[in-house]
């Protein structure tokens, strides 16, 4: 089994391409399963310019995905799913929201530290304005309690935090340890995605320190691109099944209903996957 559980569309205004669009790739490049995953509406029109609103969910995606469900229905598995952001504040608002949809998954995102949007090249300048120590262990401590929150099925990018390059000076194998202790007390799944090799990091997400204690606390692991194009669906899944042979036994977690299984990666030929240059 092999599927692409992270992926955008343009609604969020940042990314190109329908469902459809991404059903046909992951479908051309041999996937078992193709997830939609938007960024979620958030209420009081909380950055809206990244975001499809509330009414585009109901008019426009979920009948999409519901509709490519169907038309590749014996084909390929469409799962629908969404990426939610953790934000204070907004918990009872995306509860509810969550409750009242019928995914197959959620994922769950720190893309914000108090009000910065830290992995927006906008405020890239905001890095060199404070401690890299601190910023990341606020940023681990964040992702911990957006684990304990239970509103997510995975969380997604666990090290975004190095997407521009930045690096801790000292250790965080606690901060790490304590985040990844979380997520595994919590039952929840953590995700490859392989768009941080897209990104002046040039490394997947997460590394190599957090995947190795994923494997010591049996964690399990998913995959996804991150696609923001059609294109990009499946890039760099060679580089992404090696870690999931290396890190979570040759398993990946796969999701219907919010019902978490994990199965056997299935390997596609290495040519099949495509390797987006950087942008
Ligand atoms: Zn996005
Ligand atoms: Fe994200
Ligand atoms: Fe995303
Ligand atoms: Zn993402």
């Amino acid at each position: 089994m092999i599927v692409d559980y992270h992926t955008h569309t343009a609604l969020c205004k940042h990314g190109e391409g329908t469902v459809d669009d991404y059903v046909r790739r992951a479908l051309a490049l041999g996937l078992d399963e193709i997830g939609a995953s938007e960024h979620i509406p958030m209420p009081d029109r909380f950055d809206e310019v990244h975001r499809m609103t509330l009414e585009q969910y109901t008019s426009r995606y979920a009948p999409e995905v519901s509709e490519a469900a169907e038309r590749y229905k014996g084909t390929i598995a469409v799962r629908r799913g969404i990426e939610a952001d953790f934000y204070a504040g907004t918990e009872p608002w995306v509860r509810d929201f969550i409750d009242e949809n019928d995914f197959d998954y959620v994922i769950g995102s720190v893309h914000f530290l108090g009000e910065w949007g830290f992995d927006n090249p906008v405020f890239l300048h905001r890095y060199e304005e404070r401690d890299i120590d601190a910023t990341y262990e606020q940023y681990f401590d964040t992702v911990a309690r957006s684990a304990k929150s239970g509103l997510f099925d995975i969380i997604a990018h666990c090290d975004l935090v190095k997407k521009f390059g930045h690096r801790p000076t000292k250790s965080m194998r606690d901060p790490i340890q304590a985040m990844m202790e979380a997520i595994k007390k919590e039952n929840l799944a953590i995700e490859i995605n392989t768009s941080g090799l897209r990104k002046p990091v040039r490394e997947p997400y997460p590394g190599p320190e957090i995947l190795a204690v994923a494997r010591q606390l049996q964690v399990p692991i998913t995959l996804g691109s991150d696609a923001h194009t059609p294109n990009e669906v499946g890039a760099d899944f060679d580089v992404a099944a090696a870690l999931l042979e290396q890190y979570a036994g040759g398993r990946i977690s796969v999701f219907e209903k919010r019902q978490r299984k994990e199965v056997p990666i299935r390997h596609l030929r290495n040519a099949a996957f495509p390797t987006p240059s950087a942008h």
